[in-house]
Formats: C-alpha cells, structure tokens, sequence
C-alpha cells in the first residue's frame, strides 16, 4: 500500500531575481571600490609601477615565473 506523499511545492516565482543579473559586469553597480594601489619596485628587473596586488614582481616577470617549471 503506497500513499502518494508527494509535497505540493510551490514553484519560487522567478520575479525575485538579482536585477542585475542579465547586466554585464561592468554595467552592474558596485560598492566602491578601495584603491590600494601601491608602488612597488619589481624584484626580478627592478621596474618601478604601480599595482593593487600582492606582488613585487611586474607583470612580465610574473609571466616568466609563472611560466618557469
Ligand atoms: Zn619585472
């Protein structure tokens, strides 16, 4: 003997969406950004520039280190 013992679920209207979603990233808006942009000196060739990452090599000594084996 088997009950049917199915839930009725209600299907979650799909009107409550991020807004947003169907935008491209850049269209969307977002919480101010930091700027933590800092002065680094590269320690693989000595380049002095600017970045908000957490390096000290510029970008191409990172790709010759990330390159590396
Ligand atoms: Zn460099």
């Amino acid at each position: 003997m088997t009950e049917p013992n199915k839930e009725q679920k209600q299907p979650q209207c799909t009107c409550i969406k991020d807004p947003f979603a169907v935008l491209p990233p850049e269209m969307r808006p977002r919480p101010q950004k930091k700027s933590n942009l800092r002065q680094v000196t590269c320690l693989g060739c000595g380049l002095v520039f600017w970045t908000n990452r957490e390096t000290n090599y510029c970008m191409d000594c990172e790709k010759k280190l990330g390159q590396g084996s």
